[in-house]
């Protein structure tokens, strides 16, 4: 079987997800949403009062929670040994706790090797951070994605609104640009656009535009598709 990798990095909120589950369906390609796994393991140390600032500690705790991923219909599930922690990983402070818990080299060891195992056996759409230049440095299709802050923070509160929580704009922008602080002035792996990631900006687009966009880059890319 031909495996086809594509890899689309970008900020936090630049629609990521969202398209990259998209494009994968359309294609008939895997998603694999790594950010989910940082996420969880940011979950677990949480609850379970782990110091975010100990690699170590962190690097035991994800040996011990048992991560699995499933895809249903489609949609990514992870989990912490039979708990489906797909929703609890997406409320805000979760999303605080990923970025402090994905600045430790030991825990960037481990998922990477397991997001480099799952794109050896299946086609995907492989979306997060360090794809293109880290993880899958031979993908067939590199993106890099990204907004203006603005544009991010209104789409963040918007997405959290649907699943039921308010959020103060002020505080969900403030939020993203210590994000994207950290993201990219950590010392393992930080956020970057890769020289040869094609860079797509949605500032300004609906949904469907930025959709468009990517998927129709990926056809040209890959041909084969
Ligand atoms: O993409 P998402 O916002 O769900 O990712 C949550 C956090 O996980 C990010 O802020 C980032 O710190 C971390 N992450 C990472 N490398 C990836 C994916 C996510 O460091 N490949």
């Amino acid at each position: 079987m031909n495996v086809i990798n594509v890899a689309i990095d970008g900020p936090s909120g630049a629609g990521k997800s969202t398209i990259a589950k998209a494009a994968a369906a359309a294609l008939g390609l895997t998603y694999v949403d790594t950010g989910a796994m940082y996420r969880t393991l940011g979950l677990a140390a949480f609850e379970r009062g782990v110091d975010m600032d100990d690699g170590e500690a962190l690097s035991v705790l994800l040996s011990e929670i048992e991560m699995k991923i499933e895809y249903i219909g489609g949609t990514q599930h992870i989990y912490i040994g039979d708990r489906d922690v797909s929703a609890d990983i997406r409320r805000p402070e979760i999303s605080m706790a990923a970025s402090r818990v994905s600045a430790h080299p030991q825990v960037r060891t481990a998922l990477v090797a397991f997001q480099r195992e799952l794109a050896k056996r299946q086609s995907v759409v492989m979306d997060g951070r360090d794809i293109c230049m880290h993880v899958l440095p031979d993908a067939d299709v590199k993106i890099y994605l990204t907004a203006s802050v603005d544009d991010r923070a209104k789409r963040r509160v918007e997405q959290l609104r649907e699943m039921g929580t308010e959020a103060d704009f002020d505080q969900v922008r403030a939020d993203i640009e210590k994000r994207d602080y950290n993201d990219m002035h950590r010392e393992t792996s930080p956020l970057c656009q890769a020289p040869d990631a094609h860079l797509i900006d949605t500032t300004g687009f609906t949904l469907e535009q930025g959709m468009d966009a990517v998927i129709s880059y990926i056809k040209e890319k890959a041909h084969v598709l």
